[in-house]
């Protein structure tokens, strides 16, 4: 059986980071389910029911991971503004700030040598704390940021040169491979295919799209968990005319903004905003849900946020993810196999949208061309239509025009929360040696945070390493 110094399972940002550092110094092989990132390609036409063309998915699964094919926003929190850490995980929960930055500029670093851009945004300080004052008068939150935009049109060339850099330094990556088993005791992973392959140490990053999989494996293994998931995150992409957003997106790329609704005093945030970009679908096997992404070259007449509704369950009720997923089957299910699309009017006249009222409204057109016009509200909960209004309403003063009856909105937008592994601060699990990084450990919640969490587990794995040579 062929053995590593170090198998890392999933490469998304977290595997790609933790093997960036380990590359050159160790025995490393990274596996991933998914395909290669030039062979990850969502077919464009969408126009059938219920799109099943990749399997797995090639927006969520393959090399880069998650966010390989994505908008690639790079969020840093500005030290002046404790909230701006809670962004993409809560990893100050593990180490300390100093650490965390340093890491965060290592990351920063890294994306910069192989092909991100130089632009920041965030960093006019003077109209991002006029923006602050504006959004606290209206009784929202705003969470500064420092961001870098990729674009999904060039994250792939970043991805490309940062794998060419991990086989140039001799780490085999391994694409269409399913881990379905790690046994920690005998220290070796079995693919889907029944091949094996033996490790000294073992970095798990298999991002969201890999949590059912990790949860079935951490129940069988008895691996110890610090929180079951208890969230959920529910809500709409919302589609406006890039006009109304252009003054706040051209200083705060991806403005992070938190409304307690007044009807029912629930946490709705805005959430990955694509300026001028597309809504865009991704399939989940019996469900597909909505996401947005932007170009760095062309560009659309839209602008398109997540809206969030965040919702708590404790008992009886323990399956926040079993509720999301029949949200997201049942709308699926409305839009026949498809996401819904509808006017804000129709949503608050309590009416479906309609293909001619979908056409008549002349200042925002879909850019998700085959979603279906229809009735959130006939798959959505009141509570969380309530909430969309509501905070629709409240960003309203911020960003005038965002509450107008022309809004489109789609559905299911759905965050899903992973469980959290029990990690110490090197991101080591219960079993010695093990490593569980990035989103599927429910650790980080982006593509910095993920990557951050890869180059610590590295790190440990290093030093860990030098001692027993
Ligand atoms: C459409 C979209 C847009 C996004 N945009 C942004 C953004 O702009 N900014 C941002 O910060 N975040 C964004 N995100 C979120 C971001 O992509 C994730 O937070 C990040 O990728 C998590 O990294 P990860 O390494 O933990 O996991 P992932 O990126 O999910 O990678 C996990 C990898 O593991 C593989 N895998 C899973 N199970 C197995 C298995 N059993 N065997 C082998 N391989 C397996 C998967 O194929 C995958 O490639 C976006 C996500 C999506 C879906």
């Amino acid at each position: 059986m062929k053995k590593f110094d170090v198998i890392i399972v999933g490469a998304g940002p977290g595997g790609l980071f933790a093997g960036y550092k380990l590359a050159g110094k160790l025995s490393v092989a990274i596996f991933d389910m998914g395909r290669d990132i030039d062979k990850r390609k969502c077919p464009s036409d969408l126009s059938q029911s219920f799109c099943q063309k990749c399997k797995p998915c090639n927006i969520t699964y393959g090399v880069g991971g998650a966010g390989g094919l994505s908008d690639g926003k790079l969020n840093y929190p500005i030290p002046e503004f404790p909230s701006s850490f809670t962004v993409g995980g809560d990893l100050l929960g593990l180490v300390d700030t100093e650490y965390l930055l340093k890491k965060m500029e290592e990351v920063d670093e890294i994306f910069l040598k192989h092909g991100a851009p130089d632009e920041v945004y965030g960093t006019d300080m003077e109209k991002v704390n006029e923006f602050l004052r504006k959004a606290n008068s209206a009784g929202i939150e705003f969470v500064p940021l420092k961001q870098r935009h990729v674009g999904s049109d060039e994250l792939p060339k970043v991805i490309k040169s940062i794998e060419k850099y991990l086989k140039d330094n001799g780490v085999k990556i391994y694409t269409r491979k399913t881990v379905v088993d790690i046994n920690p005791k005998e220290k070796v992973i079995t693919l889907k295919n029944g091949e094996k392959y033996a490790y000294d140490y073992l970095i798990i990053g298999v991002g969201r799209g890999g949590s059912e999989w990790l949860e079935k494996w951490v129940k069988q293994y008895n691996i110890a968990v610090s929180e079951k998931a208890k969230f959920i995150d529910v809500g709409v992409r919302v589609e406006v005319p890039a006009s109304i957003m252009d003054e706040i997106t051209s200083v705060i790329y991806d403005p992070k903004l938190r409304v307690l609704t007044k009807r029912h005093d629930d946490y709705v945030r805005t959430f990955c905003t694509c300026p001028r970009g597309w809504v865009i679908r991704e399939d989940y096997g019996d469900f597909c849900l909505v996401n947005g992404h932007s170009k760095a070259k062309e560009k659309t007449n839209n602008t398109n946020f997540a809206l969030l509704g965040h919702y708590e369950f404790t008992e009886p009720f323990e399956e926040p993810n079993e509720w999301g997923r029949d949200l997201a089957r049942i709308t699926t299910k409305l839009g026949g196999g498809n996401p819904i699309v509808q006017r804000l009017r129709d949503l608050r006249l309590g009416r479906r949208s309609t293909e001619r009222r979908i056409a008549n409204n002349r200042l925002v057109q879909p850019t998700l061309k085959t979603a279906i016009p229809g009735d959130i509200s006939l798959a959505y909960p009141g509570r969380v239509i309530d909430d969309i209004i509501d905070a629709l309403e409240a960003l309203d003063k911020v960003i005038p025009g965002v509450a107008d009856d022309s809004t489109l909105l789609y559905a299911p937008e759905i965050k899903f929360y992973s469980l959290r592994l029990k990690v110490n601060s090197e991101m080591e699990t219960s079993i010695p040696n093990v490593y569980a990084i990035g989103d599927g450990a429910g650790v980080s919640r982006g593509i910095v945070g993920a990557a951050v969490t890869g180059l610590i587990a590295a790190e440990s794995i290093l030093r860990k390493a030098k001692k027993s040579s």
